[in-house]
């Protein structure tokens, strides 16, 4: 391609709508271009790019044993009916819906599991017809709250998605491991710096989730991770390891005393006002776990990690108490909760970081006062110790005796074990050598291609611009004579570019006639 006649425009000027370099970079670069709020056209140096990303997932996915198919993005409701997962998409709004002219809904594939799950079980009858992994690179679509970051949160995106059938677990972990060494070959070629993290994984738990994290500083994701093992996980699911500290046995725990505190519930609100260092206040929160109310407790300045405490408490369904409950079960409003002389006598956990603290701070259970010195042992007990609040930078590792870090990254792919969610719902069952019907065990993995672009840039550039990995490079070499006008340059320039093009390396010729 020579640059006189190729469809390529730079911007001098950073367009209002960007916030980060990636985002920034493509649209001065002439890679895409914006046609409506997360919706972009790939112009044709954006587009090579583009495929060149996707020629490396499809190379790995065919080597690690998937097979290619299209599926449609129009997708009938039904089938999301089907699967149970219409409610929960509608709720949060993220479908894109129409209807034909007979009135029947649709909805454009936001993801593909219903459409491939009906797939699957139009083939699936006996322990013959398994295992295999179907994959497509297709168009979804996402009516996200905020799109934002270009082609990293869009509307309308490009994703590779797999989807494995399997006899049973055994087989599904097999399947798995295959997709995340795919993924990890996939992100070398790619020249990016990343982990896989461990990410929770709801009802199945265990091993059964990972997130390919690319590490770069405007990654919405947090990641932790060792600074001596391997050990890395996604801030939701990030153990915290280390001895429990128990209160020291010559601490001196003072008499306990209501204070007044009006209109204080928060722990900013109660430090300021008491004047106390967040650290010496219980932070005391009413959950309802399954519908039954559970107190759980926390050092102040810390956060509560409400996927541990489901998984702690073996809740299916965790969420805040509301506040009819809290009223009843504590005997005050919102906001002043503590462990000590509460209503109702609940279940009670508590961080195993909050173990060592004495004379506590907590709320009073009475409105507007909170009580001081506050001591376990003394005033109140625990039913469980657990590790239920969000590591942070400086935490040990639960794994090693080394120190978590934060990082923050870009998730680019998820591998899922969903295990038979949807051979449930949607009924994908098999005959098994006895005879006895089985359900089909599933995974499913994804790789937001446009996002791996974007996130390529967002981790190689400077202030001049864009420094693709080789891999994805638009072009490998562009030969560029300092003055286009002179005949004989640009002889020898349009010979170089010829001959590097008929050795099969991708160049481009800058033939305008412009200052070097
Ligand atoms: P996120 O937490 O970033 O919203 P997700 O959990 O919704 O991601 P999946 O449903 O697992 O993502 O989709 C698989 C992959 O598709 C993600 O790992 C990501 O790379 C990509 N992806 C998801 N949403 C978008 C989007 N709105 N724009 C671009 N890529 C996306
Ligand atoms: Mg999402």
């Amino acid at each position: 391609m020579k640059f006189s006649e190729m469809f390529f425009y730079t911007l001098r000027e950073t367009p209002g709508e960007a916030e980060i370099p990636s985002h920034r970079l493509m649209l001065r670069a002439g890679l895409i271009r914006r046609l409506a709020s997360g919706m972009y056209t790939y112009l044709p140096l954006g587009f090579r790019t583009l495929k060149k990303v996707e020629t490396i997932v499809r190379e790995e996915m065919d080597r690690a044993g998937a097979q290619e198919v299209l599926m449609p993005v129009l997708q009938p409701v039904e089938l999301w009916q089907e699967s149970g997962r219409l409610d929960i998409y509608l709720a949060e709004n993220i479908l894109f819906r129409t209807k034909d002219r007979q009135s029947r809904e649709y909805a454009l594939g936001p993801t593909h599991e219903e459409v491939v799950t009906d797939l699957a079980r139009s083939r699936i009858n006996s322990y013959r017809d398994m295992p295999f992994t179907l994959y497509q690179i297709q168009t979804k679509f996402r009516d996200e709250i905020r799109p934002r970051f270009g082609l990293m949160r869009g509307r309308e995106f490009l994703m590779k998605d797999a989807y494995s059938f399997d006899l049973d677990l055994d087989g599904l972990n097999v399947s798995y491991k295959k997709m995340y060494d795919a993924y990890t070959r996939i992100f070398q070629r790619c020249g990016l710096k990343f982990r896989a993290v461990e990410a929770d994984s709801g009802a199945i738990g265990g091993d059964a989730s990972h997130e390919f994290m690319v590490l770069a500083e405007t990654g919405e994701d947090i990641v932790v991770s060792c600074d001596k093992c391997d050990y890395a996980a996604n801030l939701e699911r990030a153990q915290i390891g280390g001895e429990i500290k128990d209160i020291e046995p010559d601490a001196q725990l003072l008499p306990m005393e209501d204070v007044d505190t009006p209109s204080q519930r928060t722990i900013e609100e109660i430090s300021a006002f008491l004047k106390t260092p967040k650290e010496k206040i219980l932070k005391t929160l009413i959950y309802s776990a399954d519908g039954n109310p559970v107190a759980a407790l926390v050092r102040g300045d810390h956060q509560i990690n409400e996927i541990k405490l489901r998984r702690e408490l073996k809740a299916e369904v965790l969420e805040l108490a509301d506040d009819a409950t809290i009223e009843r079960v504590t005997g005050a409003p919102t906001g002043f909760a503590g462990p000590q002389s509460m209503k109702e006598k609940i279940f009670t956990v508590m961080d195993r970081g909050a173990a060592d603290m004495v004379n506590m701070v907590a709320g009073g259970n009475k409105a507007d006062v909170h009580t001081i010195n506050v001591n376990r042992g003394r005033d109140f007990d625990v039913n469980m110790m657990a590790d239920i609040r969000n590591a942070i930078d400086g935490d040990a590792c639960p794994r090693c005796d080394g120190t978590l870090r934060y990082f923050r990254g870009i998730e680019v792919g998820h591998v899922f074990k969903l295990g038979q969610k949807y051979s449930k719902a949607m009924n994908v069952s098999y005959t098994d050598t006895d005879g006895v019907e089985v359900l089909v065990q599933m995974g499913c993995y994804g790789i937001g291609v446009g996002r791996t672009v974007a996130a390529a840039i967002e981790q190689s550039h400077d202030d001049n611009g864009i420094i693709w990995p080789p891999a994805l490079a638009p072009y490998i070499v562009n030969v560029i004579p300092v003055s286009a006008s002179d005949g004989e340059q640009s002889a020898a320039a349009l010979e170089a570019y010829d001959a590097l093009n008929a050795a099969g390396i991708e160049t481009i010729l800058d033939d305008r006639d412009e200052r070097p």
